[in-house]
C-alpha cells in the first residue's frame, strides 16, 4: 500500500506518542489539520490568455500562537504535501519554543515557465485568494521552495493593499527595505550550520577530515555548502533539479554560486568558462549523490528522497535534513539499524522560521536589530534546543529524530490542555 506523505508524516506522531503523557484531547487535537484551503487563482498570461492555478493554505494547528509557514511554488505542491508541511511546521515551532503553530501554502506552478510579470500577478492573485485566511495575528506567510524575497514583498504589498493598511508582519521573508530582517535569508542554512558546528565538535570530529555531500543548491542548499566549505569541511558533491557534480578533492563552492546565480543549472555551468578546469569532477545524478561514501550528507532539495528502495545504499555516517521530509518513516527504520545518525529536520531546517519569527518581532516592535544581534540569538536558540534533543534521546535510548518530536509534543500537549474543558467533564469538582 502506498502511503500519503500525510500518513507517513503522522507515522512520526504515533512513534513519539508512545513516549510522552499527554491527555488524550491532545492527541486527537494533533491528528488532523485545523484548516484547509483550495482555490484556484486566475492569472492575465502576458499573451493575453487566461489561466488558472491550484493553491493551497492550510493552517495545522494554532495552540500555540497563529500559525506560521512558507509558500512553495512547484509543479508538484498538492493538498497532501501542503498538510504534512503544516503539520511539520507545527511541531518544528514548537522544537523552537516560538510562539506559533504550524501553517503551509503552495501554488501547482512551474515558475520558471513564467515571465516576471505573470510571477507577480500569480503572487498576488494568491493573497487577493487567501487573503480571509491569513494575518499578523493569524496566519504569517514566507519563502519556501521556489518562492524569494522578491516575491514575498509582492506578497505583503498586496495583503497591505486589500487591508487598506501597511501590514508588514503578515509575511516574513521580505526584502530589508520593506521591513524584512538581516539575515532572513541565510537563517536556514545558518541555523544547521550552528548545530553541524556543535555535533561535530560532540562527536570529536574535524572540518579538514569531514567530507558532505549537499543535495539541493537552492537557498538552503548552496549556503549550507558554502558555509561548511568555508571552515574547511570537504564539499565533495553537491547538485540541483538537473543533476549534480563529484569532485573527491573537494568543489570550489563560491565559484558553483555565482555560476548558479547566472541561473543556469550546475552541471552545464560547471564546464563553461574556467572552474571546469580548476578540479577534475565527474557528473553525477541526484540518485547517485545520496549514496556517495561521505561522513555527512545533507539532503536540501524536496521531500521522500532517501526512502525503503535506497535507504540500505546510503553510506554517510551522519545525515543533516535541510529539507523538509526527505527521509520516509520505512527508511528512517533501515538507517537507524545501519547506525546511521539522522538530525531530523524539525530541528536542523528551523533556523529559517526562527528568524522569520524575529523578523515579526521587529516589525511588531518597529526597531531593527543588527545582523550580529539576529546571528546571536538564532546562535543561540538552535543550540539550546539542540542540546535538550540530544539529551532526550540519550535518556530514552530513542531516535534524534523521536527525541525531537517527543520534545516538541510535551510543549504541544501542555499547551493544548491549558486551553481544554476535559477537566469540567472529568473531575468531581
Ligand atoms: N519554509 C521554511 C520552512 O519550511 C520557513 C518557514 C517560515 O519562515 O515561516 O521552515
Amino acid at each position: 500500500m502506498v502511503l500519503s506523505l500525510f500518513d507517513d508524516a503522522s507515522k512520526r506522531l504515533a512513534q513519539a506518542l508512545k513516549f510522552v503523557n499527554i491527555s488524550d484531547d491532545a492527541i486527537e487535537h494533533l491528528k488532523y489539520p485545523k484548516a484547509s484551503l483550495s482555490v484556484s487563482i486566475p492569472v492575465r498570461m502576458d499573451d493575453g490568455s487566461l489561466k488558472f492555478f491550484p493553491g493551497y493554505r492550510v493552517r495545522y494547528d494554532d495552540t500555540r500562537g497563529p500559525t506560521k509557514g512558507g509558500v512553495r511554488y512547484h509543479p508538484g505542491v498538492n493538498l497532501d504535501e501542503v498538510q504534512s508541511l503544516a503539520f511539520w511546521m507545527t511541531f518544528k515551532c514548537a522544537v523552537l519554543n516560538l510562539p506559533y503553530g504550524g501553517g503551509k501554502g503552495g501554488i501547482t506552478v512551474n515558475p520558471k515557465d513564467l515571465s516576471r510579470l505573470e510571477l507577480e500577478r500569480l503572487s498576488r492573485g494568491y493573497v487577493d485568494a487567501i487573503a480571509d485566511f491569513i494575518g499578523p495575528n493569524v496566519d504569517i506567510l514566507a519563502p519556501d521552495v521556489y518562492t524569494n524575497q522578491m516575491i514575498m514583498g509582492w506578497m505583503m504589498d498586496q495583503y497591505s493593499i486589500i487591508k487598506r493598511q501597511i501590514s508588514p508582519a503578515v509575511v516574513t521573508g521580505k526584502p530589508v527595505t520593506m521591513g524584512g530582517s538581516l539575515g532572513r535569508e541565510t537563517a536556514t542554512a545558518m541555523g544547521a550550520f550552528f548545530i553541524i558546528e556543535q555535533m561535530m565538535g560532540k562527536l570529536d570530529r574535524h572540518p579538514q577530515e569531514t567530507t558532505v555531500a549537499v543535495q539541493g543548491f537552492g537557498n538552503a542548499g548552496g549556503t549550507i555548502a558554502e558555509l561548511l566549505a568555508k571552515v574547511g569541511y570537504k564539499v565533495v558533491a553537491v547538485s540541483d533539479s538537473q543533476g549534480g557534480i563529484y569532485a573527491k578533492q573537494g568543489l570550489d563552492i563560491p565559484s558553483i554560486r555565482q555560476y548558479k546565480n547566472s541561473s543556469r543549472g550546475i552541471q552545464a555551468i560547471y564546464c563553461q568558462g574556467t572552474v571546469c578546469n580548476i578540479v577534475e569532477h565527474e557528473l553525477i545524478t541526484n540518485a547517485d549523490l545520496l549514496t556517495l561514501d561521505v561522513d555527512i550528507l545533507i539532503p536540501a532539495a524536496l521531500e521522500n528522497q532517501i526512502t525503503a528502495a535506497n535507504a540500505n545504499q546510503i553510506q554517510a555516517r551522519y545525515i543533516f535534513e535541510v529539507a523538509n521530509g526527505p527521509i520516509t518513516s520505512a527508511a528512517d527504520a533501515i538507517l537507524e539499524q545501519k547506525g546511521i545518525l539522522v538530525f531530523p529536520d524539525i530541528l536542523i531546517n528551523a533556523g529559517g522560521v526562527t528568524v522569520s519569527y524575529f523578523e515579526w518581532v521587529q516589525n511588531r516592535s518597529g526597531l531593527y536589530w543588527t545582523l550580529e544581534e539576529v546571528n546571536q540569538r538564532l546562535k543561540a536558540k538552535m543550540t539550546a534546543e539542540a542540546n535538550h534533543i540530544w539529551s532526550i534521546a540519550q535518556e530514552m535510548g530513542t531516535s534524534l529524530r523521536n527525541a525531537a518530536y517527543i520534545h516538541a509534543l510535551n510543549r504541544l500537549g501542555e499547551a493544548i490542555d491549558a486551553k481544554g474543558t476535559r477537566d469540567y467533564y472529568t473531575s468531581s469538582h
